[in-house]
């Protein structure tokens, strides 16, 4: 089984075991249904090439759990994309969208594809196809996909075009969309924005004074969040990407790397800055993981000089290497809420959709750090009381939400 699947499972698991769940609700099974997918869509997605050949991709779709809502989850486009993966990930999103209280259940979608071995028409074709596939699972008031990695506005304006062929009211079935096909402003920004707001609050509490900050991955979450911190004044001493890892002690220049990266695709070679081995184990106070799953293993867990780390990514910390953050006493605020940014804003898009009435980027900003406190607030507080960490403490919450609404509406 794909590790990450396992990890999110046997997370799952514990927190089950921690809330009593058999005890509570003898023979209700609770565990078992969270376990196991509402729904798994795999299918043939039969592409023509521009020269005129036929290739042959897996599409799947995960409709993890409805209890809370709606499924919601984004769209990979990746090459180790598998379908235990897009399990995984869609068991998160159902956990994510309970920690921040939106009325959202969890899915996710995914293609085993290198978005960079097609061209833009191929790619458009893909995304065309993976729709008319899904035609009857998804819709607004069913199964609302958005980007994920390998995947952005662009795919999903196809994606919306592409359903308004078979639908009528077709603005609210993918969120992320590019703003003048009804995407709302701030969409593009919320993650990465999310994750500084919540490490913010966790630095306050943790009594962090002039911290620097180091970030893996430099793509959509980790350049917003460079970005914010920027604003900030908070100085980020370390960024590193699929290309290299760069230091400079006295604070990078968000913005001139921002304009680096656009031009040459990756932040090695930036001219103000050191090379260094790995952004992971650099020195730093604050650590932000926004690059890919299981980037913290036990073998660089004990390098790790942060006290904080804020995981942008999912499932960028292994069990093992949380173990061992947990014993040097480093806090790690989890993904299921670090992160959740991108779908809290994905929830305001829809709403603005199905209103026809949209919001200043101010509003949106406001609604989102809003959320996302009171979420951190109610994890901090819960693992306060039950002396867990705050990963446990996320999980069990979730868990907890979601059992009693399976329990309200029946056998589901
Ligand atoms: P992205 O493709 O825009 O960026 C990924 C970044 O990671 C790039 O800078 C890339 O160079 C870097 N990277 C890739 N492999 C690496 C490696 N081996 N070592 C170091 N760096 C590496 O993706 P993204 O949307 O920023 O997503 C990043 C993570 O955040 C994923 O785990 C994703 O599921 C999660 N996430 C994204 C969103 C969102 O709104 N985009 C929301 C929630 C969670």
């Amino acid at each position: 089984m794909d590790a990450l699947l396992d990890n999110a499972l046997n997370l799952v698991r514990r927190a089950s075991k921690s809330l009593d769940l058999d005890k509570r609700f003898p023979g209700q099974s609770l565990s078992q249904r969270l376990e196991v997918p509402d729904k798994i869509i795999a299918f043939r997605l039969a592409v023509q090439r521009d020269d005129g050949s036929i290739k042959v991709f897996m599409g799947y779709r995960v409709q993890h759990s409805d209890a809370l809502g709606i499924y919601k989850g984004g769209i990979r486009f990746n090459p180790d994309v598998d379908l235990d993966m897009v399990k995984a990930l869609a068991l998160l999103m159902t956990l994510k969208t309970a920690v921040v209280n939106i009325p959202y259940g969890g899915a996710k979608g995914g293609v085993p594809v290198n978005p960079s071995d097609l061209s833009v028409t191929e790619t458009e074709r893909l995304v065309r196809k993976y729709v008319h596939r899904l035609v009857n699972d998804i819709g607004p008031n069913i199964d609302v996909p958005a980007p994920d990695m390998g995947t952005s506005e662009r795919e999903m304006a196809w994606f919306y075009d592409e359903y308004r062929k078979h639908r009528d009211i077709a603005r609210g079935v993918v969120t992320g969309k590019p703003i003048d096909l009804g995407g709302s402003l701030g969409r593009t920004q919320a993650t990465g924005r999310g994750v500084v707001c919540v490490m913010l609050d966790a630095a306050r509490d943790l009594n962090l004074r002039d911290y620097k900050v180091a970030i893996q991955g430099f793509g959509k979450v980790g350049s917003h969040a460079a970005r914010k911190l920027f604003e900030e004044g908070i100085t980020v001493v370390a960024v590193g990407d699929i290309t290299g890892s760069i230091a400079n002690r006295h604070g990078i220049d968000v913005p001139a790397l921002v304009e680096y990266v656009a031009r040459t695709g990756g932040v090695k070679g930036f001219a103000e800055a050191e090379p260094i081995e790995d952004v992971l184990t650099a020195p730093c106070d604050v650590l932000l993981p926004c690059a890919l799953e299981n980037a913290i293993h036990e073998d660089n867990a004990t390098k790790i000089q942060a006290r904080l780390i804020v995981e942008g990514a999912n499932g960028p910390t292994t069990p093992a290497a949380d173990a061992i953050l947990q014993d040097a006493g480093v806090v790690v605020a989890p993904d299921i809420l670090a992160n959740a940014g991108g779908v809290i804003v994905s929830y305001f898009e829809w709403v603005q959709n199905r209103e026809g009435f949209y919001w200043e980027e101010d509003d949106v900003n406001a609604r989102l750090f809003a959320l996302l406190r009171k979420a951190y607030v109610d994890v901090r507080d819960y693992a306060l009381k039950h002396k867990s960490s705050l990963r446990e403490a996320a999980y069990q919450m979730a868990v907890e939400k979601i059992c009693h609404a399976m329990m309200a509406r029946g056998v589901q």
